[in-house]
C-alpha cells in the first residue's frame, strides 16, 4: 500500500489549476480575496465590489460554508451522524434545509439510476479513504455493505423536516454533493449582500456570482487528471458551478491497481474506466451529484445522461485519456489537448 495524498496538497494542486487566476485577481484592487481551510481543502472567495463590503461579504460567504459543513459532515458529529446513528429506529428531526438536500439527493439518485447513491456510507467507511489508512476490504465486506444501500432505504418527511433510514446499517454520505451545496449557499449569501460580481473556488470545485467587474466572463481552468499542475481545459462562465470528480482526489495503490474514493454503488469497488469528470450546471449540487455518478455511470451512459438533462453540460476523459464532451460544452470549454 502507498499513500493518500494529503488533502492540502490536493486543494493546492487543484488551485493551480486555475492557470494562476487567482492570484492575479488578488492583486487586483477592484476584488477581495479571502482564504479559508474548510470542507477539507483551500477554499478561496474572491468578491468584486467596495473594499469594505466585499469583505464582510466574503467573510459571510466563508461563514456559511462552515455551518454546511457542520450540517453534512460524516465524520465529526453531525445531525447527519446522528440520522446515521439511529439508523433502523425512529425517525430523527433535522434542520428542514438538511432534510430538504438529502431529498434532493435521492431524487439526483433516482436520476442516475443510483450511479450517484448518497446511502453508500457503509462503503465509505469500510474503504475509510479519508482516514488514516484506507484499505480494500474483503468481499464479504463488500457484500455486507451493499446489502446496506439504496435510495429506498431512507425516507424524508419534509413536512416534519424527519429522516428515517429504515434498517440499522444505512448511512447517509454527502460527501459526493456537500461541496456543491456549500458553493450554492455561499453564493446565495453573497447574493443576498448585493455581491453582483464574485467567484468561489472549493478545491477546484467552484461557483461564479456574475463575470468580473469588467463584465468579462471568469476563467477557469480544469485540471488534467494525470498531470499535475497541468490543465486540460478553460471555460468562460459568468454564472453557475463548475465541478470535477476524479480518481487523482482522494487514492491509495496497491499491487499496481489504483483504489480511489469514488465508488460504484452496484459493486462496492470504485468505479472503472474514468479518470475525471467535469460538469457545468445552474448550481452546485446539481454539479456536484451528476459529476460523481457519471464517472460511476462510464463515458458513454455518462455523456448520454447529460446530453438528456436540460441546463448540464459537462466533458469527461476516459481510464484511457480519451475525452468525450456533450454538445453544448463544445462552446463552453476551450480544450487544452
Ligand atoms: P466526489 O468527489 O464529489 O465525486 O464525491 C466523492 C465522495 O462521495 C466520496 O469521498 C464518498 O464520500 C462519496 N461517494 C463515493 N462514491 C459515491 C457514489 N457513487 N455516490 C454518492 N456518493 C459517493
Ligand atoms: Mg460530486
Amino acid at each position: 500500500m502507498t499513500k493518500t495524498p494529503p488533502r492540502l496538497v490536493l486543494a493546492l494542486l487543484c488551485v493551480c489549476a486555475l492557470l494562476g487566476q487567482s492570484c492575479r485577481l488578488g492583486s487586483d484592487d477592484s476584488f477581495v480575496r479571502i482564504d479559508r481551510l474548510l470542507l477539507g481543502t483551500l477554499v478561496q472567495i474572491t468578491v468584486g465590489g467596495e473594499r469594505k463590503q466585499a469583505q464582510l461579504a466574503a467573510e459571510a460567504a466563508a461563514d456559511e460554508i462552515k455551518r454546511v459543513e457542520a450540517l453534512t459532515s460524516f465524520h465529526a458529529s453531525s445531525e447527519l451522524t446522528e440520522i446515521n446513528d439511529r439508523a433502523g429506529d425512529e425517525s430523527v428531526s433535522v434542520d428542514p434545509e438538511l432534510a430538504a438536500l438529502i431529498r434532493r439527493s435521492l431524487e439526483l439518485s433516482r436520476q442516475t439510476d443510483g450511479a450517484f447513491d448518497p446511502t453508500v456510507g457503509s462503503l465509505s467507511t469500510l474503504w475509510n479513504f479519508s482516514g488514516e489508512k484506507p484499505r480494500v476490504p474483503e468481499a464479504s465486506e463488500i457484500a455486507d455493505a451493499l446489502a446496506s444501500i439504496g435510495r429506498d432505504r431512507v425516507t424524508v418527511d419534509q413536512g416534519a423536516a424527519a429522516v428515517r433510514p429504515a434498517e440499522k446499517g444505512t448511512a447517509l454520505d454527502l460527501g459526493a454533493v456537500a461541496k456543491g451545496y456549500a458553493l450554492d449557499r455561499a453564493a446565495a449569501a453573497l447574493k443576498r449582500l448585493g455581491v453582483e460580481h464574485a467567484l468561489i473556488n472549493a478545491g477546484g470545485d467552484i461557483i461564479v456570482v456574475g463575470g468580473k467587474t469588467d463584465e468579462t466572463p471568469w476563467r477557469v481552468g480544469v485540471r488534467d487528471p494525470r498531470t499535475p499542475g497541468g490543465v486540460v481545459a478553460i471555460a468562460e462562465l459568468t454564472e453557475g458551478a463548475i465541478v470535477t470528480s476524479g480518481d487523482y482526489e482522494r487514492y491509495f495503490e496497491s499491487d499496481g491497481v489504483r483504489w480511489h474514493h469514488i465508488l460504484d454503488p452496484k459493486t462496492g469497488y470504485p468505479a472503472t474506466g474514468m479518470q475525471s469528470v467535469t460538469i457545468v450546471a445552474p448550481d452546485g449540487v446539481t454539479a456536484d451529484a451528476l459529476a460523481t455518478g457519471v464517472f460511476v455511470l462510464g463515458p458513454e451512459k455518462g455523456m448520454r445522461l447529460i446530453e438528456e438533462t436540460p441546463d448540464v453540460d459537462g466533458f469527461c476523459i476516459d481510464g484511457e485519456g480519451r475525452i468525450s464532451m456533450s454538445s453544448g460544452a463544445k462552446s463552453l470549454f476551450n480544450m487544452k489537448r
